[in-house]
C-alpha cells in the first residue's frame, strides 16, 4: 500500500533502534534522524539517566555514610574533664570510654582553694584488682614522682599531681584497655586513695 510509504516503521536491530525511511523505501537510517513516539525515543535516555543517577546517589551515600562514621567517631566523647576540689572526690566519678574512640584524654582540674601541701590530686588508672597495691606504690614515691611509681607496670595511665588552679591532661591509647573488664582511677596523694576514687569502663557506645 502507497500509505506505506509515509508509514514510519521501528524496528529493533542489534540492540539499535532503526525506522524504516518513508521517502527511500527499504532503506533504514538511525532512529535519531527521525521522530519517534516519546515513549519509545525516550527509553534509552531514561535509562541512562537511571543509572547515572543511581551511580550518583550511590557515590553520595557512601561520601554521607563515611563523613557519617567520622562524626560519629567524632561525637564518640573521647575525652573528659574530671573536676577537682577541696573535697576528695573526682566528678564525675564513672567514665565509660567508648570503643570506637583511638585515645582517650582525661583532664583534671583542681579548684578548690588549699594550699598544695595540703591539698594536692592526681589521676591514676589501674585495674581494679591492682588498686591497693598501686595506691601503696603511689604513695610511697612522693610529691617529687607526682606518687606515681614510674616503674609500676600496674599503672595504665596518670596525670600529674596537681594543686588548686592547676591542670594536667593524659592521653592513652583505648587498646590498652578491654571490654568487661572492671577500672578504677584514684588519687595517690597522702591518704586520698581510699576515699577519691571513681571507676572506668570501655563500652560499645557512640557518648
Ligand atoms: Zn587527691
Amino acid at each position: 500500500m502507497e500509505c506505506c510509504a509515509f508509514r514510519a516503521y521501528i524496528l529493533a536491530l542489534n540492540g539499535e533502534v532503526l525506522r524504516a525511511n518513508p521517502i527511500k523505501k527499504g532503506t533504514m537510517q538511525p532512529l535519531s534522524l527521525y521522530y519517534l513516539p516519546s515513549h519509545t525515543h525516550r527509553q534509552p535516555q531514561r535509562s541512562t539517566f537511571k543509572q547515572t543517577f543511581s551511580s550518583l546517589a550511590a557515590r553520595v551515600c557512601a561520601v554521607f555514610l563515611s563523613l557519617l562514621f567520622a562524626c560519629v567517631a567524632q561525637a564518640a566523647d573521647c575525652a573528659i574533664t574530671l573536676q577537682t576540689d577541696d573535697a576528695l572526690r573526682f566528678v564525675p566519678s564513672h567514665i565509660v570510654v567508648p570503643s570506637l574512640c583511638k585515645n582517650f584524654t582525661v583532664t583534671l582540674t583542681h579548684t578548690g582553694h588549699l594550699p598544695p601541701l595540703a591539698m594536692s590530686h592526681n589521676w591514676v588508672l589501674t585495674k581494679k584488682s591492682d588498686l591497693d597495691g598501686v595506691a601503696r606504690t603511689g604513695m610511697a614515691a612522693g610529691a617529687g614522682a607526682h606518687h606515681v611509681d614510674q616503674t609500676d607496670k600496674r599503672v595504665i595511665a596518670h596525670t600529674k599531681l596537681i594543686g588548686t588552679g592547676e591542670t594536667s591532661r593524659v592521653s592513652f591509647a583505648v587498646t590498652t584497655l578491654t571490654k568487661g573488664e572492671t577500672y578504677v582511677f584514684l588519687c595517690t596523694f597522702a591518704g586520698h586513695s581510699p576515699i577519691m576514687r571513681g571507676t572506668l569502663v570501655l563500652a560499645d557506645v557512640s557518648h
